[in-house]
């Protein structure tokens, strides 16, 4: 007997409003597709509650993220996100520190507190032993400079939505990720599907980054989590294997870096 797909989406935004009519209808559809695991990353304090009610609806494919976005990281409230998040993390189980890390694409004044924000999350990720969930937008070197000064054995996680070079693949490696792959593969222009097959298998995780990011066919439209199939099929033919054995693989990646 064939065994069933289990596929892996290491980075979707349920909770979104773009859910608000059809969130369980969407989850389920997700399911059947063999989308069976859902990595749910946090953006700021204000949907924690809806995160919550995801996982008690789905408790055996909803894992939940804790921290704060780098989008989200303003000089009136940080702090009090900051504490937010460190007070989840202290009371209950969650298994990332995410999304975290540096976006230069919408905000450029905010960088100073947004490396602060990113360094002090990173070390709360130490401290419970969690993976981190990295978010970088037009900020390598940003996001590079404080993962060096962080660099160590315990510091492992997923660079969500890996949009760089060979080179910069290569660096995010070393420092213990593994690339988030998701719509952007499907993309003519998306770049990076013209080294994946140059990285090792066993550094890849799927993703949709839903609603964002819709892979080809849907580009432009609102992504979803059964989408992580096609995600799926695009590195099937990238790595010339099979989509059970993609969806096996980058399945078995995820476990390692979320414990779960
Ligand atoms: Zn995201």
């Amino acid at each position: 007997m064939k065994p069933t797909l289990v596929l892996t989406d290491t980075h979707t935004h349920l909770y979104s409003e773009e859910f608000e009519n059809d969130r369980t209808e969407m989850i389920k559809r997700a399911i059947e597709t063999g989308v069976s695991r859902f990595f749910v990353p946090s953006i700021d304090s204000t949907y924690t509650q809806k995160m919550y009610d995801l996982e008690t609806e789905f408790p055996s494919n909803i894992f939940l993220m804790m921290g704060l976005h780098p989008c989200y990281v303003k000089p009136e409230s940080y702090q009090l996100e900051l504490a937010h998040v460190e007070k989840s993390l202290a009371e209950k189980k969650f298994y990332a520190v995410g999304e975290i890390g540096i976006d230069l694409f919408w905000d450029k004044t905010t960088l100073k507190i947004q490396q602060e924000a990113f360094k002090f999350q990173i070390q709360l990720a130490k401290k419970h032993k969690l993976a981190i969930n990295i978010h970088c937008r037009d900020a390598f070197d940003e996001v590079f400079e404080v993962l060096e000064s962080e660099k160590s054995t315990d510091l492992f996680g997923i660079f969500h939505c890996f949009t760089g070079d060979f080179q910069q693949a290569q660096h995010a490696i070393d420092l213990g990720m593994k690339l988030g792959i998701g719509g952007v593969a499907t993309f003519k222009n998306g770049k990076i599907d013209q080294f994946l097959n140059e990285i090792d298998l066993k550094h890849i995780v799927l993703e949709t980054d839903s609603p964002y990011l819709a892979p080809v066919p849907f580009r432009g439209k609102r992504n979803e989590s059964s989408y992580t199939k096609l995600v799926a099929e695009k590195l099937a033919q990238i790595y010339n294997l099979s989509i059970d054995e993609i969806a096996q693989i980058t399945t078995e990646n995820s476990r390692q870096v979320f414990g779960i």
